[in-house]
């Protein structure tokens, strides 16, 4: 609980709006996504590292002051990128750092701000010609799509000029959505909105094969996930023809490392994990084993599988014929050395 919200009722109305999209794992997987309230001179943003599913076990918003930081902005102060030069101190007591994605929220004239890494969203979002596809599906919602730039001060640059008077609803390519409104009560609205209009078919996918993934998993230091569409990724051959092209988008490679690793035909695990070493992939969080299913590594973060289970999720909406997109090697380098994304990554390392 957080005693600074509780006797609040915006806040409350937040948290609680929150809670419920953060425990939806096809609007927001593991420390993903973040919501915000602009308020008095103060907006309060969700803490980078932090689980909207928590939002009403523990306190995860950062209370920001917006006016010097819209200013730093406009000058294209670097210390925008952390905005911890921003935070109200006397309001934070427990010294949570704001999102990575703080800025974008700050650019946005609205209120109410929540920005989701929706499954259905993301499975048009990769395609090239999104914008004509969205085009007919979003009629009337005031959208716009962004195209994909790192997320943090550049994706806010390209944010602030897009954005219109009339803007409830941002498309954010190889991301995920925005959405904004007036109260928590009227964002929500938006986007269930867009979920509904944007939804697609899920392509059913054949059972894993569990006692041939487990013959040498633990023995390796790797599990079976609990989610399903995980499994999807290898068992699915669109889906993992698909997967196999590359990373989608960047919390994929932040938690997965980039692109997915596969075993061989007729590969061992500890043979594809000595192959994976040699590669310069380390110990990856994902063993696609094509035809079976796949595996986690018992030492990754939950994250990781939450994670997992939204590129099934994704691939499975997706057809390889369809024109998709993924990032380009020096887009994948951006996020995998990005500073702040590795205070996530540590962030997600600790037990919760
Ligand atoms: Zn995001």
């Amino acid at each position: 609980m957080d005693s600074r919200i509780d006797s609040d009722p915006e806040l409350s109305a937040l948290l609680d709006l929150s809670a419920r999209i953060g425990a939806d794992a096809s609007l927001v997987q593991g420390p993903g996504g973040n919501t915000s309230l602009k308020r008095d001179g103060v907006m309060w943003v969700k803490a980078s590292g932090a689980w909207l599913s928590q939002a009403r076990e523990r306190p995860i918003m950062v209370p920001v002051r917006l006016a010097p930081l819209l200013d730093a902005l406009e000058q294209a102060d670097p210390a925008c990128e952390t905005a911890t030069a921003f935070v109200a101190s006397a309001l934070n007591p427990q010294g949570l750092r704001p999102s990575i994605e703080t800025t974008m929220h700050a650019a946005l004239p609205h209120r109410v701000v929540l920005h989701v890494h929706c499954v259905e969203t993301i499975a048009w979002a990769v395609q090239a010609d999104a914008r004509a596809k969205l085009a007919p599906l979003l009629d009337g919602l005031g959208w716009l799509l962004v195209p994909y730039v790192r997320p943090g001060l550049p994706l806010t640059q390209v944010m602030k000029s897009a954005v219109r008077t009339d803007t409830r609803v941002v498309v954010l390519a190889n991301h995920g959505l925005v959405v904004c409104g007036e109260t928590a009560a009227a964002a929500e609205a938006t986007l269930r909105d867009v979920v509904s209009r944007l939804k697609r078919a899920v392509r059913p996918a054949p059972q894993p094969d569990a006692a041939a993934l487990a013959a040498s998993a633990a023995a390796c230091g790797y599990r079976l996930p609990q989610l399903e569409s995980v499994h999807a990724v290898a068992t699915d051959r669109e889906s993992l023809e698909l997967a196999r092209r590359g990373s989608l988008y960047p919390d994929h490679i932040v938690f997965l490392g980039r692109g997915v690793f596969a075993l061989g035909p007729e590969e061992a695990l500890g043979d594809g994990l000595q192959r994976a070493r040699a590669e310069g992939r380390g110990e990856p969080a994902l063993v696609l084993v094509p035809g079976k299913g796949a595996l986690i590594r018992a030492a990754a973060p939950p994250a990781a599988e939450a994670i997992a289970g939204c590129l099934g999720d994704v691939l499975q909406r997706l057809r390889a014929d369809e024109p998709v997109r993924v990032l380009t090697a020096e887009e994948e380098g951006a996020i995998a050395d990005w500073d702040a994304e590795l205070y996530r990554k540590a962030l997600a390392r600790r037990p919760a």
